[in-house]
């Protein structure tokens, strides 16, 4: 007995100290193994059900955020399809990536998220409609697979046609492919169809406005004359439902995949991203579309985030965050270690993980399409800076005029940027005005460090020279 005695003691601390490890040990939480990345074009965060609107458009995309983090201030960088997608894809802003103009090539230079995912051995598509996503702006770097198909429509059918059927059949195809593979994947998919023209199937336009008997409709929004300030409250009301007809056209294709995702093997291994390039004005500040300002309704975007291996504080994060640090985010839900040069985003797990908000002092967007005064307007480039106290400037320099113009507003008292305050804070306005210069120069000082150049100064370095492709800017109204 004298014997045993010590060896059961041993027995019996071995097991104390196995049982206090195990309650002691964090769960191992495997990264995601793959990554879906969701664009919606021109969907603003304020129509969507999950954010706050009130009309039944997105169920969807509501189902899916219950189970995902949402980003309750997500912002746009810029605000038109090109530059916004590039930020995505290089983690930088315009002024550093320098595909700011409607012929403007992305340098070979850059290194985009693709890239970086290839480089890690993962299986690379997309499916893009945007004109402005086509091979010819050189987006596609790092994408195995590019499916362009629907972005090659020729006008006018490109505004008219709907798109969310294939788009999502052929994301499907994809994704029951690589759920039988042991490759992980990175995969993008572009939903095209919230972007004017506004013209849903009936069933779409009934289910938001059953009652209208007017003239009005959502056909060729760039060309228009009748779409002003002044115009009948009624009209107006109708092309947002025809908007929000096409948001829940889109949204229960989405349901779709999404659904596809949760009944497959993916659902316990894969990320899934889903955001908007911009938003969509309605004569807020005096004009449709999008392209000219960066006003909060085009720069407010959704962005949920679902994937494996997070811990998540909070399901909601006030934290304000900007579609520049999605490029470093998706690398690190996928486990892969960040890129070996300077980039602009920040990697926003800590944020969900701890509550450590990025190290950034304000937002900025830039638009060098930009336009006072609506499509017909005078062209120029567009610069904003939002500081975290809430205090947003506009600076607006014309093309020809060369001078500036600047609004200054108070985001927290007035969020729908109607009471400008620039004659009233020359104090303010000479210090956010010289914040707004210092986030510039740097921009383009990186952008040197990184080789960059607006690659239309670049030997083949237009993109605006395929005709079929100035066909389709020209139905769009991006080229004249
Ligand atoms: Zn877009």
């Amino acid at each position: 007995m004298s014997r045993r005695r010590p060896a059961c003691l041993v027995s019996l601390l071995l097991l104390l100290f196995l049982a206090a490890a195990c309650r002691s040990a964090p769960p191992v939480r495997r990264p995601a193994r793959s990554v879906i990345l969701i664009s919606i074009d021109s969907l603003r965060a304020d129509h969507v059900g999950c954010y706050g609107y009130q009309k039944p458009t997105t169920p969807a995309l509501d189902r899916f955020a219950a189970g995902a983090v949402r980003f309750a201030n997500a912002y746009a960088v810029s605000s038109w399809t090109l530059p916004s997608h590039a930020s995505m894809f290089t983690g930088l802003y315009e002024d550093a990536h320098l595909a700011f103009a409607n012929n403007s090539r992305m340098d070979d230079d850059n290194v985009t998220l693709a890239e970086a995912f290839q480089a890690a051995g993962y299986e690379t598509a997309a499916i893009v409609c945007a004109p402005f996503l086509r091979r010819e702006y050189n987006i596609q770097q790092g994408f195995a697979s590019y499916d362009q198909e629907i972005a090659e429509t020729r006008r006018p059918t490109i505004r008219k046609v709907k798109t969310s059927r294939q788009v999502t059949d052929k994301a499907l195809a994809i994704l029951k492919e690589r759920a039988a593979s042991p490759r992980p994947f990175f995969l993008f998919v572009h939903y095209w169809d919230v972007h004017y023209d506004y013209n849903p199937p009936d069933e779409y336009t009934a289910m938001f406005d059953p009652d209208y008997r007017g003239a009005i409709d959502g056909l060729n929004i760039s060309k228009r004359q009748d779409l002003q300030p002044g115009m009948d409250p009624r009209d107006l009301a109708h092309l947002i439902a025809l908007y929000d007809g096409e948001i829940r056209y889109t949204d229960d294709h989405l349901a779709e995949l999404l659904a596809f995702i949760d009944g497959s093997t993916l659902a316990a291994d894969t990320a899934v991203v889903i955001t908007a390039d911009h938003g969509d004005e309605f004569l807020e500040h005096g004009s449709t579309g999008h392209t000219f300002t960066c006003y909060e309704e085009l720069v407010r975007i959704p962005l949920l985030i679902r994937a494996p291996g997070l811990v998540v504080r909070t399901p909601v994060v006030d934290a304000p965050i900007e579609n520049v640090d999605l490029y470093p985010t998706l690398l690190s839900l996928a486990g892969l270690p960040p890129v070996k040069r300077p980039i602009q985003g920040y990697d926003l797990r800590p944020l969900i993980e701890k509550g450590e908000a990025p190290p950034r002092q304000e937002l900025y967007c830039e638009t060098r399409m930009g336009r006072r005064y609506g499509w017909h307007g005078q062209k120029g480039i567009w610069r904003s800076l939002s500081r975290l106290d809430g205090k947003k400037i506009h600076e607006f320099r014309g093309h020809k005029t060369h001078t500036s113009e600047y609004e200054l507003y108070d985001l927290k008292n007035d969020p729908r940027e109607l009471t400008n305050l620039v004659e009233l804070n020359a104090e303010l306005l000479a210090k956010i005005k010289s914040e707004l210069y210092r986030r510039h120069r740097a921009s383009l000082e990186l952008a040197g460090d990184l080789n960059l150049q607006d690659a239309r100064q670049k030997k083949g370095g237009d993109a605006g020279k395929d005709d079929a492709l100035r066909d389709q800017l020209k139905g769009l109204g991006y080229v004249q």
